[in-house]
């Protein structure tokens, strides 16, 4: 049977008039050499696009007047724009961005005291289907570009006022499975970490999976590239089959062989999520298998007491829980932590701000 994530997602449709935010240095020299203009122009509106993080063609001052009103008219300048934002008291804001065709996808700016942390979204909807998951209602609408990918980065750092050292760390947990839309994530991680442009750390990047399999077989042939988080939440395959419908196409087991066959540096881990639910996902037993299959590549773990989200059915555990888990999987020898959800008094789980704009 064929399911959702067997199918490419849908691209976003070529744009009449070519945008040269998120164009590569390959794409701008072309866009360069149709005006009659040197690959040292094209270099200049890389380094303004991404390393200056300018938004309009007029701020490229390093360029001549005429280049400017030629590139103006030859080519957009146009990242996601943010139409709605919600603010958290943990400092956090959910934003949502309009792309060019009028879908929405959000991003979350989260600081901490020594980083910035900015959660990303690698496609309209998706296709994956979990079943706690606000996005997974939406089904897949398309993939985001890698310029629309990029886009919520520089978005948010220009809206956040950061510095271009600031040490920032990036996450795909916003909506979408990055690994159905590789591709474009792997083209936007590349212009990320291009040290002529925002020149960000690839091992403070993070790609979440729900476990497409496939998926992880394609990221492990790369040499360069990001870090992985599997989205885990369930320690049986009873009970994952029905939350994360991705599990009956490639259970635990498979789950497992494929993390055990990845390449990892030297020090590096694999992210365990386990979003804990109450009643559901929380005993000391979950707890226990949760050691075991972590116990078998190099991982670390991160407990999520779940945010509850209108509808959802689900409650968070209790703390004195969430305490019996962490010293159960310490006691292996584990590395665990808890990570809570930031923004849990603004507009709740991924998906929510999105769709409500959409609506
Ligand atoms: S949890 Fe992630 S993979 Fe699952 S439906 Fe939501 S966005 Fe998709």
């Amino acid at each position: 049977m064929t399911r959702a994530w067997d199918q490419p997602a849908p691209e976003l449709a070529p744009a009449p008039v070519p945008n040269a935010a998120g164009m590569g240095l390959e794409a701008l020299r072309g866009l360069v050499a149709g005006l009659g203009e040197s690959g040292f122009r094209a270099a200049q509106i890389f380094e303004g696009l991404y390393r200056h993080r300018w938004t309009r063609w007029e701020q490229f001052t390093s360029l001549s007047r005429d280049l400017r009103a030629r590139l103006q008219e030859r080519a957009g300048l146009s990242w996601p724009e943010i139409v709605d934002s919600a603010g958290s008291d943990d400092g956090s804001t959910k934003h949502a961005f309009r792309l060019e065709d009028g879908h929405v996808v959000e991003g979350v700016h989260m600081p901490y005291r020594d980083r910035t942390t900015l959660c990303l979204s690698s496609q309209v909807g998706c296709a994956m289907g979990c079943t706690f998951c606000a996005t997974g209602l939406m089904g897949i609408k398309r993939n985001l570009g890698a310029g629309e990918i990029v886009g919520q980065v520089v978005t948010m750092l220009n809206a956040h006022g950061h510095a271009g050292n600031d040490p920032v760390n990036l996450v795909f947990m916003g909506m979408g499975e990055p690994l159905h839309n590789l591709d474009q994530v792997m083209a936007a991680f590349a212009l990320l970490t291009d040290p002529r442009g925002l020149a960000l750390s690839p091992r403070r990047i993070t790609l979440s999976t729900s476990g497409l399999v496939s998926g992880i077989q394609r990221l492990a042939a790369h040499a360069r590239r990001p870090r992985l988080a599997l989205s885990l939440n369930a320690t049986t395959d009873a009970y994952r089959d029905r939350i994360m419908p991705v599990n009956r196409a490639w259970n635990l087991a498979a789950l497992r062989d494929a993390l055990k066959a990845f390449p990892l540096e030297h020090g590096e881990r694999i992210t365990l999520e386990y979003v804990l639910l109450q009643g559901v996902t929380d005993s000391l037993e979950d707890g226990r298998r949760l050691a075991a299959f972590a116990a078998q590549f190099p991982s670390k773990v991160n407990l999520i007491p779940f945010n509850p989200h209108e509808g959802s059915g689900f409650e968070p555990p209790s703390e004195q829980r969430i305490g019996e888990l962490m010293a159960l999987l310490a006691a292996k020898g584990l590395t665990v932590s808890v990570r809570r959800s930031r923004g849990q008094d603004v507009a709740g789980a991924c998906g929510q701000l999105a769709r409500r704009q959409q609506r």
